[in-house]
């Protein structure tokens, strides 16, 4: 059983390595169910929510509310561009951020703050297909 549940895992977390961007729960399982892997949603579901927690992958709310997923390069702290379109991301520091973040949490007397900001937009390729779209 705990075999078996390892297996899913790994499946899971590779599925999500070849992703090119952030996945949810229900793309990954559609992806795996082309494989006839047999792995259900509640599994990708757990298994996902596993790697976030192991910090294997990084897990943030798409703008309309669901939870995403992506295996990051970086493990450290860093924010994410990504599409709305096709979910591809790009990984960015913010230094800007990290030193606005202190100081209003330290003017305001708080200590050990934590902060979570992603630019969520059109990529320049999204962007030329819309566009190219239009002028046919
Ligand atoms: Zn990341
Ligand atoms: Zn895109
Ligand atoms: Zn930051």
């Amino acid at each position: 059983m705990v075999q078996r549940n390892t297996w899913q895992r790994e499946r899971v977390r590779s599925a999500l390595a070849g992703a090119p961007g952030f996945v949810s729960a229900q793309d990954l399982h559609a992806e795996l169910r082309g494989e006839n892997t047999g792995i259900g949603l509640a599994t990708v579901y757990r298994a996902l929510a596993n790697l976030a927690a192991t910090g294997e992958a990084d897990q943030l709310q798409s703008p309309d509310g669901e939870a995403i997923y992506r295996a990051c390069a970086s493990t450290g702290h860093h924010h994410h561009l990504i599409c709305r379109v096709c979910g591809k991301a790009v990984e960015i520091q913010a230094t800007e951020v990290e030193t606005w973040a202190q100081a209003t949490a330290a003017a305001h007397g708080f200590t050990q703050a934590e902060h979570v900001v992603d630019i969520f937009g059109t990529c320049a390729d999204c962007t030329a297909a819309t566009s190219a779209r239009a002028d046919a």
